[in-house]
């Protein structure tokens, strides 16, 4: 059918500045992420005028449309989000990681009204809707610096940023992007000051911290199987009492990875790694591959550290050969030396092509997977003469048809390589420490994600203790959720369920998730009001700096963990020896 399009959901550079900004619930975020990108010839071609309607199998949606030369015909992108969410399949293939990229959709003119915000949630059955943001008080004081502040946004932990603040002010921010600037500037808005707790009316009320933790506590200890979810904006020593406390209430423990690099973790136990520092890269990589990413827009630093800037044996741009494999021409794909167009869901196929071409096999095909046969040869050259190359790999890879096998084949692309010269692959993180999310549950369970204690005992099956299919299939009977919001970012199936169970919120902002939850707890912000180690995405700790006290009467996710492991420990009757 002609109306029949493959939708790519995506971050954007103005999704993540207008959440840092000015919060979810703003005009500015919903007109960055409430809107569809089409090639202008499929606008023509079905008369648009400026809004669509979107079916998918799973919901429709009226969006505004925005001419865009980076999808290619008959591919929709729409930017990550509640909307974009509303319409992707719940359905993990026993992986734990739904489709977010590559779904089918029919694409049709209309005059209906864009579809709100409210009655997205209104169609998930959310019955409750409050939202009470507060600015902290900020007290005045002299001016003064703060160096090589590490950022607290995405998985590059860019640990070289100036801080400025008149007393409590943050009023400058020095080599963080515009991402980081909308962070640290913003800090002091849209915040959760009050511990609130929802009465037998469905309204929030302010309570004092001891009540809330009280009543989180008695949630938590009288769940049969509680999902303790999120982890991946808050520090390792947070994480680590999330373990304990789902060990004690016998519940699961899940991460963002869930649904980002969760398949890049399932490669990973299946055939090892290919990995590198990003020390490593900055000094000694000439070929960067960029696969199923958009540095520019979701990692901004990213460029400039390591494709722009010197390395020791690298002296900058000039010396270093760009590749962007990607669906769409994206930003980064325009500032590349060669961009590598594939189609939608069929970059297993082009790995495999250049796992043969990079072993001199012959490869029929004239073209693979959209990419004609020379391209693909004259890429294996490029990478097996490379002196040190690494591939970024992107959630273009996890999060379309082949998910983990994407990964598998990737990583053993990097493998043989290795016998040629020096190659790595480095998944592109997107929190700040998903990457701890997952080193904290290995240490600790044996498990990266997805740790299910239901027997008295760590263990995680994809598929079955992950997150969505938990939600989806309606096992969980209560849930915590820490710095994240699955509200904004679970297929909707799963949001659904979300809605029908108590919540509990420990968070520093508002998020969706807050809006419905039934317990709300305000925290500091890591990396700028409270202290703690997360790990960059390449592995690499970094400690979070504190740059200013926290609210009066907020604590750090640690200490409130700490108050509400020690409180469920008591009601389920879980003696501690005396330290
Ligand atoms: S690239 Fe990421 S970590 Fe670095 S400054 Fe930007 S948002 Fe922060």
């Amino acid at each position: 059918m002609d109306n029949v399009f493959k939708l790519i959901t995506g971050r954007t550079l103005t999704q993540g500045t207008s959440m840092e900004s000015e919060g979810k619930f703003s005009e500015r975020y919903h007109k960055a992420v409430a809107v569809i990108e089409l090639n202008p010839e499929d606008i023509k071609r079905l008369e648009i005028r400026d809004k669509v309607k979107v079916k998918s199998q799973y919901g429709a949606l009226v969006l505004p449309v925005k001419p865009s030369n980076e999808v290619p015909p008959k591919v929709a992108f729409i930017p990550m989000g509640p909307w974009a969410n509303s319409l992707v399949e719940p359905i993990t293939d026993g992986t734990g990681m739904p489709r977010l990229k590559g779904i089918n959709v029919i694409i049709e003119p209309t005059d209906e009204e864009v579809t709100k915000l409210e009655d997205i949630l209104k169609s998930y059955g959310v019955k409750y809707f409050e939202y009470k943001p507060e600015q902290r008080p900020l007290k005045p004081g002299p001016r003064r610096r703060v160096e090589n502040v590490p950022c607290p946004f995405c998985g590059d932990l860019c640990d070289h940023i100036t801080i400025e603040l008149k007393g409590e002010r943050i009023v400058k921010n020095i080599g963080g992007c515009a991402i980081s600037i909308s962070k640290f500037l913003n800090y002091h808005r849209d915040r959760i000051l009050k511990p609130m707790i929802r009465d037998e009316f469905g309204k929030l009320k302010e309570v004092d911290l001891e009540t809330a933790i009280n009543k989180a506590a008695e949630i938590l200890a009288n769940a049969k199987y509680p999902l303790l979810y999120g982890w991946s904006s808050t520090c390792n020593e947070a994480i680590e009492l999330g373990v304990e406390l789902a060990e004690v209430t016998r519940g699961v423990i899940d991460n963002t990875s869930t649904l980002c690099h969760g398949p890049t973790a399932l490669g990973a136990q299946e055939v090892g790694t290919a990995r590198a520092t990003l020390g490593i890269i900055k000094h000694l990589a000439n070929l960067i591959i960029f696969w199923g990413c958009n540095p520019i827009h979701a990692h901004p630093n990213h460029i400039v550290r390591f494709v722009l800037s010197e390395g020791k044996y690298i002296k900058g741009r000039k010396d270093r050969k760009v590749v962007v494999i990607d669906v769409r021409k994206t930003t980064t794909a325009n500032m590349a030396d060669i961009f590598i167009q594939v189609e939608p869901g069929k970059d297993l196929e082009l790995i495999t092509a250049l796992r043969m071409a990079v072993r001199d096999l012959e490869i029929e095909a004239p073209v693979v997977a959209g990419v004609p046969r020379e391209k693909i040869l004259e890429l294996a050259e490029l990478m097996r003469t490379a002196r040190y190359g690494v591939i970024f790999a992107g959630m273009g890879l996890t999060m379309t048809g082949a998910k983990q096998r994407n990964l598998q084949e990737l990583i053993k692309l990097a493998h043989d390589l290795n016998e040629w010269t020096r190659f790595a692959v480095i998944p592109m993180r997107g929190h700040y420490n998903v990457t701890g999310a997952n080193h904290v549950k290995l240490w600790l369970t044996g498990y990266p994600y997805a740790v299910d204690y239901s027997r008295g005992f760590p263990r995680m099956i994809p598929g079955v203790t992950t997150t969505i299919d938990l939600l989806v299939s309606g096992d969980v009977d209560a849930a915590l959720i820490v710095a994240s919001d699955p509200v904004a970012h679970l297929p909707q199936k799963a949001v659904e369920h979300l809605a029908k169970i108590p919540v509990i919120v420990i968070d520093a902002k508002w998020s969706l998730a807050a809006t419905l939850a039934d317990v709300i707890i305000p925290a500091g912000l890591v990396g700028i009001e409270c202290e703690g180690t997360a790990y960059r995405m390449d592995g690499v700790p970094i400690r979070m700096k504190k740059i200013v006290d926290p609210p009066p009467g907020v604590l750090c996710d640690k200490e409130i963990l700490s108050m509400l492991l020690e409180k469920v420990k008591k009601l389920k009757g879980i003696i501690c020896p005396k330290s």
